[in-house]
């Protein structure tokens, strides 16, 4: 069989040249005046004293005020031991702020402490490990505590 005849070799070469005169026109035509760009973010709602974590993670929420506290996924432990029962270890909290830090003989040993309330309505909640002095508490600096009896479980949660 034989083959269809290519077409001229010059076609895709002409058609660059053609359109070549062309672009002093399209240069200064609208197109390159670009609408204004939208703002990055608008906001729909003004921001609030709150963080909202996202409402299809299990959460725990202060039990005083619902304010969010911390995503189930940054539950470390829930083998803590806080004044008032049981306490859990978290990874990252918010709506909670943090006193001065203080050095403190806890059951396992010295660590340097700072109090942490909800920000919300200034409960205390429990404390952050800011420094532990056992290498075997290391684990626990930087990490938040929060007791139990100041919690609620919100969304999800079977
Ligand atoms: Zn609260």
């Amino acid at each position: 069989m034989c083959s269809p005849p290519n077409p001229p070799p010059t076609t895709a070469l002409t058609c660059v040249l053609r359109c070549f005169p062309c672009e002093p026109t399209w240069a200064g035509s609208p197109f390159l005046h670009r609408p204004p760009t939208p703002p990055m973010v608008r906001m729909t709602r003004s921001k609030t004293f709150q963080a909202y974590l996202p409402s299809c993670h299990r959460t725990y929420s202060c039990i005083h005020c619902r304010a969010h506290l911390a995503n189930h996924d940054e539950l470390i432990s829930k083998s803590f031991q806080g004044s008032q029962g049981r306490a859990y270890l978290f990874n990252s909290v918010v709506n909670v702020g943090c006193g001065p830090a203080e050095e403190r003989v806890l059951l396992t040993g010295l660590h340097a402490v700072a109090d942490i309330y909800c920000e919300n309505c200034k409960t205390t909640l429990g404390w952050k490990y800011e420094h532990a002095f056992e290498s075997s508490q290391k684990y626990k600096e930087g990490k938040f505590i929060i007791e139990l009896a100041h919690m609620i479980k919100d969304n999800g949660w079977d």
